[in-house]
């Protein structure tokens, strides 16, 4: 018997089988081939082919510190998806994370649910996004690649309409899902999947919790991991599952080299999407702004 254990935050639950009933693929619109999509990127094209991409969210924070102490002495590169007020809190450490070579991504400036209160009030949903921006942006490579993760997994299409609006952040691919990571499952007494917040919230050691994540990679031979960088047990779980994946011969990527993603990316030669800008002035001045 499949038993689920109900861990997750109400917020994040809620925000999961939101998600579960969107489907298991998001594809392009008909006539959007690119920028930010009307719901979340599932698809990651990992799984079963035994590749790896960790993505660490809503640090960056002191625990951090030793979650890129463990990467480095494996010598693997991940994704980091930053919280705007975290880096602002520890601009050493987001300096630090850039510098050792992964890849910064956006995940909002205080982590808010993005729900439908931001479509009324554009220019919040504009900031939010933004103002991580700004703080990454200076810190990453022109060739670097710009990804969002909603929080919560939270999204909306009239998320989409209104940031794809904007000259700058309509460059973001995303909003990002994850394949492993999502929840802690059992099976005969078994950990079958782990979810970091739910694992110390039941105060689970970070062995226990890493066997869940492992076997759901196994599993899955493969994907897109979720896991978070700002709790005291995240370096022990990264050194818990890291090294056994890569005796066990697994690829570890950016989430900039999964070719699956490529289709999102906006064309250099995209013209300026400006349908929703007869209802927000702020977004009409933006995109008239472009060069
Ligand atoms: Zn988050």
């Amino acid at each position: 018997m499949r038993l689920s254990i109900i861990a997750c935050v109400a917020m994040a639950c809620a925000a999961m089988s939101a998600a579960a009933v969107a489907g298991e693929r998001s594809l392009p619109d008909k006539n959007q081939v690119a920028w930010f999509q009307s719901r979340s990127i599932f698809h990651a094209g990992l799984r079963d082919n035994h590749m790896v991409a960790m993505t660490f969210d809503d640090g960056p924070n002191a625990y951090t510190a030793g979650v890129l102490d463990v990467l480095k002495a494996n010598n693997i590169k991940a994704t980091f998806f930053i919280v705007g007020k975290m880096a602002r809190a520890h601009p050493a450490l987001l300096a630090r994370i850039a510098a050792e070579g992964h890849l910064l991504a956006n995940h909002s400036a205080t982590h808010p649910e993005l729900t439908s209160k931001f479509d009324a009030d554009p220019n919040t949903l504009i900031d939010q996004i933004r103002e991580v921006h700004d703080e990454i942006a200076p810190l990453m490579k022109p060739t670097d690649v710009l990804y969002f993760r909603a929080p919560y997994g939270y999204w909306r299409a009239a998320h989409a309409a209104i940031l794809n609006a904007d000259p700058v952040l309509r460059n973001y691919v995303g909003p990002i899902y994850w394949d492993i990571g999502g929840d802690i499952t059992m099976h005969d007494g078994y950990v079958m999947s782990a979810a970091d917040w739910a694992c110390w919230k039941h105060k689970w050691t970070a062995q226990i919790c890493a066997k869940g994540y492992l076997r759901e990679i196994r599993r899955d031979d493969g994907g897109v991991v979720l896991m978070h960088s700002i709790h005291k047990q995240s370096p022990d779980l990264v050194a818990s599952v890291v090294p056994a994946l890569l005796e066990e011969g697994y690829t570890f990527v950016r989430l900039d080299q999964v070719p699956e993603y490529k289709q999102y990316e906006t064309p250099k030669t995209a013209p300026v999407v400006a349908d929703s800008s007869s209802r927000h002035p702020f977004v009409l001045m933006l995109a008239r702004n472009v060069k």
